[in-house]
C-alpha cells in the first residue's frame, strides 16, 4: 500500500486482548457491555448506548463495524461507509427520541488521539445548549446497565421506526439475544489476537 503502510501498521491492541465489543457481540456481558445496550445492526455496523456518559449528555452512543478493526487507518472502506450510515440514523433517531437541541459526534485513533478501546467507534453525542461537553472529560462515569437500557428502548424504539422509511431500510433489526446474528468471522492477518 505504498506511503501509507507505517501509519496503518499502527497497533496498540495487546496480543491478548478480550475485545469488548466483539466479546459482547457472542453474547458475553459485563457490566459496561449488555445486549440491553444494543439498539440497532445492519450488515456491518452495530449502534449502542456507551457505558459512560459525560454529565450533560445522558444516553451517548457507540456505532461500531461488527467486524474487528482497530482503528480508522486500515478499516476496509465499505465497512466505514456502513459504520457512517447507521452513525447518520442514530443521529436522526436520538434528535427525536431524547429531544436533543444538537448531535456530535467523535473518534479517537491511538493512545495520543484518546482511543482506550481497541475496536473502532464512533461518539454519537446528544447536544444540549450550553452542555460544554467538550470541557467536561473528566467527569465522565460509568452509568449502571438499567439506566442505560431506559435511554436504549427510546432509543431503538425511534430506529424502528425509521425501518419503516427509505431512510432507515438498512437496519435490519432491534437487536436482543435471540435477534442478534454473531458477528462475521475475525480478518485473517496480524489484529487477529490469539485466543
Ligand atoms: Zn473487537
Amino acid at each position: 500500500m505504498g506511503r501509507l503502510d507505517p501509519v496503518t501498521r499502527s497497533s496498540h491492541e495487546p496480543a491478548d486482548y478480550d475485545c469488548p465489543f466483539c466479546l459482547l457481540q457472542r453474547g458475553v456481558a459485563d457490566e459496561h457491555n449488555q445486549q440491553s445496550d444494543i439498539v440497532a445492526t445492519t450488515d456491518l455496523a452495530l449502534a449502542r448506548v456507551s457505558p459512560k456518559w459525560w454529565p450533560a449528555n445522558p444516553g451517548a452512543a457507540l456505532v461500531i463495524p461488527r467486524e474487528h478493526h482497530e482503528n480508522l487507518y486500515d478499516l476496509p472502506r465499505a465497512t466505514g461507509h456502513a459504520v457512517w450510515d447507521l452513525v447518520q440514523e442514530v443521529a436522526v433517531a436520538m434528535r427525536t427520541a431524547y429531544a436533543c437541541d444538537g448531535i456530535s459526534i467523535r473518534q479517537h485513533n491511538e493512545p495520543a488521539g484518546g482511543q482506550d478501546v481497541w475496536h473502532l467507534h464512533v461518539h454519537v453525542f446528544p447536544r444540549h445548549g450550553g452542555d460544554r461537553l467538550y470541557e467536561r472529560d473528566l467527569e465522565a462515569r460509568w452509568v449502571a446497565a438499567d439506566e442505560r437500557a431506559r435511554y436504549a428502548r427510546a432509543l431503538a424504539a425511534e430506529l424502528d421506526r425509521l425501518r419503516d422509511h427509505a431512510f432507515g431500510r438498512g437496519i435490519t433489526s432491534r437487536s436482543t439475544p435471540d435477534e442478534l446474528r454473531p458477528p462475521p468471522p475475525r480478518p485473517a492477518g496480524r489484529r487477529s489476537p490469539a485466543r
